[in-house]
């Protein structure tokens, strides 16, 4: 099972997952190259379903969905 980091993307602020032991991402919203060692970690989960559900709700939380 392979531990799962949240990660902020310091150009957009979008959040992302991204595996323990990666060292570089690409964030999927703006195309930057995102250095592991220096993003913000949001939180940690155990795997990839429970970092997806924090991602979840992370993003409900700051009302990233565009409904008014
Ligand atoms: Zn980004």
């Amino acid at each position: 099972m392979t531990a799962t980091l949240i990660v902020k993307c310091n150009k957009c602020g979008n959040y992302m997952l991204s595996a323990l032991n990666q060292k570089t991402k690409l964030c999927p919203y703006c195309g930057v190259k995102v250095n592991l060692n220096r993003v913000q970690r949001v939180a940690a989960a155990d795997n990839a379903f429970e970092a997806s559900e924090i991602l979840r709700k992370l993003k409900s939380e700051k009302g990233f969905n565009h409904n008014p």
